[in-house]
C-alpha cells in the first residue's frame, strides 16, 4: 500500500497491511525509517534495533470497528542507547 493516514498521537504512518474481517478491520501500520537523534548522547542514528507490535486503539472506519497494529520501531545508537521512535 502506498498511502498514509493521520492518527491522533502519531505522525503520518504507512499502512502496510489491511485485514478485513466480517465485522472489523485490522490495519497494520508503521512509520517511515528516518534519522533520529539519540536522547542519550545527541548523535544521529537510523540503525534499527527491533520492533514491537503495539495494539493501539479502535477507530470507527467505514462503519466498522478498526484495530490498529502499530509496528513500533526502536533505534540503537553507537553509544549503546536504545530508544523508540
Ligand atoms: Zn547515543
Amino acid at each position: 500500500m502506498n498511502f498514509t493516514i493521520k492518527i491522533p498521537g502519531l505522525e503520518d504512518v504507512w499502512i502496510t497491511k489491511v485485514e478485513k474481517m466480517e465485522d472489523r478491520i485490522a490495519l497494520h501500520v508503521e512509520m517511515a525509517v528516518k534519522v533520529h537523534k539519540c536522547p542519550g548522547c545527541g548523535e544521529r542514528t537510523k540503525k534499527i534495533h527491533d520492533y514491537r507490535i503495539q495494539k493501539i486503539k479502535h477507530l470507527k472506519w467505514f462503519e466498522r470497528l478498526t484495530y490498529l497494529f502499530y509496528k513500533k520501531r526502536r533505534y540503537a545508537c553507537s553509544c549503546g542507547k536504545r530508544f523508540a521512535e
